[in-house]
Order: structure tokens, then C-alpha cells, then sequence
């Protein structure tokens, strides 16, 4: 027995006694989600029969969520990502990087799925990145356009947006670098995912990454006049502390 997650407009299920999936569970502020916890009684999903602060701490969530949705960009919202280090994250939009290399073939469910791309905030040493601009091949796959690349990245590494998503692709079929280039440097050990149809994002959209795939969930955007006019999140917030 599975229901869906309940932060609005999330179809993803998951088992009875959670409230909803791991990305949407950890997007509550902590205060919320210990309401939860405390008031939740196992069985209470079988007997259909949770408690009035349970139904008080549940309704929180989903205003929360819902203050949450409002205030944060549409960009990528309920689509998966990866995080890649910058400049290939930006390469990788802009189509200039045509693989993400990796240790493993990607999951079949993920192929042909629309993916955001995530700038980690890690930064590259000054030689990777001089390394990258003499020669983009190894990392942006063979044909790469090495004049577009420079001109992207001419400004430098400070410049490009870090710790955001940066736009999306469509995530081809994964093939081993030797099947992509046969040049005999090529490592049998790495896979290269093809970056189709890629898209960048007018602004980049502050989030925070992770390893492997996760679900895009950007920071919420402050209000622009927390004093005037109420914040939705800290009305909320103010009913459970
Ligand atoms: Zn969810």
C-alpha cells in the first residue's frame, strides 16, 4: 500500500507511514516535519483516524509547501538533476560540452528524460581550468568546438553562475568513451551521456546539489518586504513554535 507524496502536485508514491518523498520531506523546515513525527500514530492510515494536532501539523506542511512553490522559480520544477562542476556546467548548456562522463551507464527510467543541470559549488584549480581551455576534447568529447568554448569561458571561472541550476538536456543513451571516440586513449572504465537538446536558463536558479540523480528543489526566493504585507512561510511557522 502506497500513496502519493503530499506536497501539492507531487505524483511520486511512497509508503503509508511517510508523508511524502525524500526531496519534498527535506524541503519542510525542521519545526515542520518534527510536528509531524511527533504527532503521527502508526495505524493511523489503516483507521483513517489521525489526530486534530496530526490534521494542525499536516495542514502546515501543505501551506508551506505551497508558500514554497510561490515564491520560487517554475525553472525545472519537478524534474530531476545531476550536479556537474563548473565550467562544464555551463558548457553542457550552452552545447558545447556533448558528454557527461561517469563511472556508470545511467538508469534506463532516466534516458530520454528532460534533466536539469546543477552547477556544484566546488571550485577547479586554475591548471584544470587552463588545461580544459588548451584542450576540451577529453572533456567535451572529440569534435569539440574549441573556439566556443573559449569564447564562453573568456571571462573566467568567477564569473559563471555556481551553486544553481543552469539549464536543462534531454539525457541520451549512455555509451563507453571507446564507442564515442576510439582514439586508444580513450578509458574503457567511463561512460559518456550524451547532453541532447540542450536549453540555458536565462538566470540560474540557486539550489543545492547532490551526488547521483535528485529531484531539482531550489531555495526559496526571500520575499522582496518580509515586514509588510506578512511572509506566508514565517505565518506558517509562527503556528507551530
Ligand atoms: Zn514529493
Amino acid at each position: 500500500m502506497t500513496h502519493t507524496c503530499h506536497w501539492p502536485g507531487c505524483d511520486r508514491r511512497v509508503p503509508p507511514k511517510l508523508w511524502g518523498c525524500r526531496e519534498h520531506w527535506f524541503a519542510l523546515p525542521r519545526a515542520i516535519r518534527e510536528e509531524i513525527w511527533r504527532t503521527y500514530r502508526p495505524g493511523q492510515e489503516a483507521d483513517k483516524a489521525p489526530s486534530r494536532a496530526y490534521l494542525t501539523a499536516a495542514r502546515a506542511a501543505q501551506d508551506y509547501a505551497r508558500a514554497y512553490d510561490a515564491r520560487t522559480p517554475t525553472a525545472g520544477r519537478d524534474l530531476d538533476a545531476i550536479t556537474v562542476w563548473q565550467p562544464w556546467a555551463s558548457l553542457i548548456v550552452a552545447g558545447l560540452k556533448r558528454f557527461e562522463w561517469r563511472t556508470w551507464p545511467a538508469p534506463k527510467t532516466k534516458i530520454g528524460q528532460r534533466l536539469v543541470i546543477h552547477a556544484g559549488s566546488h571550485r577547479i584549480s586554475k591548471t584544470e581550468f587552463r588545461n580544459l581551455l588548451c584542450r576540451p576534447e577529453p572533456s567535451c568529447g572529440p569534435d569539440a568546438d574549441a573556439d566556443g568554448i573559449r569564447a564562453l569561458l573568456a571571462d573566467g571561472l568567477p564569473s559563471l553562475p555556481f551553486g544553481a541550476g543552469v539549464g536543462e538536456v534531454t539525457l541520451g543513451t549512455p555509451r563507453t568513451a571507446p564507442e564515442i571516440d576510439p582514439d586508444p586513449r580513450s578509458d574503457p572504465g567511463k561512460w559518456g551521456w550524451p547532453m541532447l537538446d540542450p536549453v540555458a536558463w536565462d538566470a540560474p536558479v540557486p539550489a543545492r546539489g547532490a551526488q547521483g540523480f535528485f529531484r531539482f528543489m531550489p531555495s526559496p526566493v526571500p520575499e522582496p518586504h518580509p515586514s509588510a504585507g506578512g511572509d506566508p512561510v514565517a505565518a506558517v511557522m509562527g503556528q507551530l513554535l
